[in-house]
Parts: structure tokens; sequence; C-alpha cells
């Protein structure tokens, strides 16, 4: 069958990837579940929404109908259309809910989730084609909702597909793993994110920053392209760090207290990432690992900071940034944490 099909797959690099998962669309032989893991923001929800987008595609449904080779996904049937409206019927994506208090995301997935999700699949499909189940943080199911999606897994129901996604795959049960097909997927590098920025429209200056500050994850640099603001807002989250750095003890509690009061819980863990990158940066810069650094737009100011901090106060600083985040995670009180982080500089 294969030769009937082009397809429209853009997603930026994990070539591999992409022609086992096209291969097995073309053969009509694809598996009942799946994982895709590896680091976030480098294209797995992507390639499964363009996965299950492909199968439920008329175009492909249809395709003994036809001689001719067939774009796919064709953007064009009511299924394609459907799913870019989010409103198509037999896709389920099992998400952490809202915590309707904190207006934050509850830390599982729970039982009670992946037990309606089950409910649901376990109906007669009312388009008869294929019902597929995301689940994009499967390392967040707890273990009641991972014994429970096992059952799915152990009984599978006809023309249903699982794709589980994960930042590695050491966070799931062995069960569940020996069930699943699995896809590693890679970090991209600079080089390939840069070509990609430029082909899309990026000046030189641009594309080497962004792809430099992406750290292999062409989502987080695509990101950056299309929004100028967002990617303004990297600079200056990374900025008050090196304020921080440089200031005294009562600045820096101001500079906390300014902060935490402009962010979610979830927006600080993601500032930590980057504080976390620019230390690191620093470290490089005293190694002259110059074509490491991530935040290479920070030059001058990385090499400052890399005379006045020893290698062992960064290296302390790194891991105490990483107990923060566990802190937060268990819900500590954000200022109190990062004020016990930068008190000692
Ligand atoms: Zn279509």
């Amino acid at each position: 069958m294969s030769g009937k099909f082009e397809f429209d797959w853009p997603v930026v690099g994990q070539t591999k990837v992409k022609t086992y998962l096209q291969k097995s669309i073309s053969n009509g032989s694809f598996s009942h579940a799946y994982l895709f893991y590896g680091p976030s923001k480098i294209g797995k929800t992507l390639t499964a929404k363009l996965f299950a987008n492909t199968i439920l595609c008329e175009k492909y449904q249809t395709i003994n109908q036809s001689e001719q080779p067939r774009k796919i996904p064709c953007h064009e049937c009511d299924a394609c259309r459907q799913f870019a409206k989010n409103i198509y019927p037999d896709i389920y994506w099992v998400e952490r809910e809202i915590n309707e208090k904190t207006k934050e995301k509850k830390a599982n997935i729970t039982v009670a989730q992946i037990r309606a999700t089950q409910e649901k699949i376990n109906k007669r499909s009312f388009l008869n084609s294929y019902k597929i189940v995301i689940i994009p943080e499967a390392e967040r199911m707890n273990k009641e909702a991972c014994n429970s999606l096992l059952k799915t897994l152990e009984e599978p129901s006809a023309r249903t597909v699982l794709i589980l996604i994960a930042s590695t795959k050491e966070t799931l049960l062995p069960t569940i793993l020996s069930r699943c097909q699995l896809f590693k997927f890679m970090p991209l590098t600079r080089d390939e994110i840069y070509d990609y920025l430029l082909a899309q429209g990026a000046s030189r200056t641009q594309a080497k920053e962004m792809a430099s500050a992406a750290q292999g994850r062409p989502t987080v640099a695509m990101k950056f392209l299309a929004d100028a603001e967002k990617w303004s807002q990297y600079k200056s989250d990374n900025s008050v760090f090196l304020e921080i750095l440089s200031a005294s003890v009562v600045e820096r509690f101001k500079y906390i207290d300014d902060f935490v009061q402009k962010k979610t819980n979830e927006e600080i863990l993601a500032v930590l990432d980057q504080w976390m990158s620019v230390a690191r940066d620093i470290l490089l810069a005293q190694t002259y690992n110059n074509e490491m650094i991530s935040n290479i737009y920070l030059d001058e100011l990385l090499k400052k900071n890399s005379i006045r901090f020893s290698s062992d106060k960064l290296a302390d600083l790194i891991s105490r940034m990483e107990q923060t985040k566990k802190y937060l995670r268990q819900n500590i009180n954000s200022k109190f944490a990062l004020e016990n982080l930068i008190i000692n500089i």
C-alpha cells in the first residue's frame, strides 16, 4: 500500500520515529498501544496528534477506492475538520484536571479519569472509526490509575489506539511498558533547529540565539519565533536571575517578592529550569565550553559572573534549585522556597 500516501507531518527532526509510524500506517499495521518518551517540547505530542489525525482522516479510511497518491491528513474531510477544532468525538485526551480552588493543575491523573475513559471507549463507536486515547503526561498517573489502565492494555477493545507520552520510560510500571510499542524521541541538534528557524523566516541572529536557548527542543524554538513577547519574557526572567546574583540580600528578597506575585507555581517551575540553565552557562563560560552555552545573548554577563563565582558555589546553587523545584511540586509556599534558595549565594 505504500506509495499511495504523501504524509503531511510538520514535525521537525525525529526522522526514525516518523518513518516507522508512517510505514505502519501505510501497511495498516499499527499497534494497540504506544509510548512516546523523551525530553519535553521535542515533538512527542505533535507526533501523537498527527498520527491520530492521519488514521482518522477519511482519505486514509477510504484509500482502497483510489489509485491516486493522497496527502494525509487531508485537512479537508469532516474528520480532519472536527479534529482541527478539537471536536472529533472519538479522541480522548486524559490530562490532569484543574483544581477549582487554586486554579492550578492537580498533581495526578486519577483512577476516576481512567475509568471514565474506559467506559467511553467500551461503547460502540458512533462513527465506526478508530477510538484514540492520548495521555500526554503518563507519568502523572497515580498507582491506582496505572493499574486501571493495565486492564485496558490487557484486554484491548477493537479499533482502539492508546498513545502514552512521558519524559522517561523509567517512570512507568514495567507491566505497562511491556504492552506498549516504545518510541524514543531525541533532542535535536542546534544546527537542525537553526536551519529550521531560518526556513521559517528568522534572521541569522534570531535563529542562532533561539536555537541555543531552545536546547534541542524545536517546539520551544518555534514559540520563541512566533511570539516576540514570549522571547522577551524569557530573556527578562533570566535577567532577574543575574540581577539577584549581584544584589544585596535585602534587594534579593524584593526581587523574589515581586516575582512570585506575577507568576503561577507552574511558571515558577519553568523559570527555575531557565535559571539552572543560566547557572550552567556560567560554569561553561568558566571552562571555555562556549559552544555549549544556551544563553549566548548574555555573553559578557556570563563571563563577568564566571569570574565572581567559584564552580563549587555554582554547582551547589544548581543542586539547590533542583531541590527548590521538588519543594514547589510538594506545594510548599513558593515565596518561602525561593527566599530559602537565594538567601545564601
Ligand atoms: Zn482528512
